[in-house]
């Protein structure tokens, strides 16, 4: 039984990821980007470890877990020869010692706090954590990240840290009504990190601009991101 459950589940995965692999072509056209140059991370939720590996089998060769709990549970079973993990979800100071040495790339930084215990963590275990920082792009209260105009004086006192690598950054924009008002908010994600960009601080890398999943991705694109992070769209809707 549970075998012909994953089976239906590997085609209906297949087809998506042939799918989303052709949105994200033509939106990267239209930014005038190669499709290589957008990273596609499967944001893995949820999703049984059956049903990820399938999906590593498949090609995916980034993943972005939310929870720690969770991860650590899956963790063991990944295929990770061919495939990296990230850590994507909002994350408390004390279960940062759980997760670094094993994920690539933490993109939900949003205190100094939260930074200074991946860099103590990091240097304990001999290792360099790369980070995104999270910004609140529509400044909701409800929301992890840190607030625009707090931007560069954060990432100025998050770059002095030992043994973390600032690589970008990231957001989630808020619920819009419509599609103007959402780019409105890609496209001022795109020019902070342009202009950190041009600052050429040292200890900063802006590599990744990770924004856009299931609902916005092809819009989020073409205002500029070059990492999707895409769950429901891929795995089919969260139970
Ligand atoms: C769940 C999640 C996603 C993917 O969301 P979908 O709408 O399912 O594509 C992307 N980013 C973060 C941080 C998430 O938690």
């Amino acid at each position: 039984m549970t075998e012909n459950l994953f089976t239906d589940r590997f085609a209906i995965f297949d087809e998506n990821y042939k799918k989303i692999t052709e949105r994200i072509a033509l939106a990267a056209d239209k930014a005038g980007k190669q499709i290589d140059e957008i990273t596609l991370l499967a944001a893995t939720k949820t999703v049984p470890v059956e049903m990820i590996n399938h999906a590593i089998d498949s090609g995916i060769k980034h993943i972005g877990e939310n929870r720690v709990q969770e991860m650590m549970d899956k963790y063991d079973d990944f295929h990770k020869d061919e495939c990296d993990i990230q850590f994507i979800g909002q994350l408390q100071s004390n279960k940062v010692k759980y997760i670094v040495g094993k994920v690539s790339q933490i993109q939900s930084v949003d205190s100094i706090k939260l930074a200074k215990e991946i860099s103590r963590i990091s240097k304990r275990e001999n290792v360099t954590t790369k980070i995104l920082v999270e910004v609140n792009i529509g400044k909701e209260e409800s929301k992890g990240g840190v607030m625009p105009e707090a931007l560069f004086e954060f990432i100025d006192e998050a770059r002095s840290l030992e043994n973390i690598s600032i690589n970008g950054l990231m957001a989630i924009p808020p619920i819009c009504e419509d599609e103007s008002e959402l780019r409105r908010y890609f496209l001022a994600m795109r020019e902070y990190y342009v202009d950190i960009m041009g600052k050429k601080l040292d200890n900063i890398s802006m590599n990744v601009l990770s924004m856009g999943m299931s609902d916005d991705f092809d819009i989020a694109i073409e205002c500029g991101a070059n990492m999707v992070r895409i769950g429901s769209s891929l795995f089919g809707r969260r139970a």
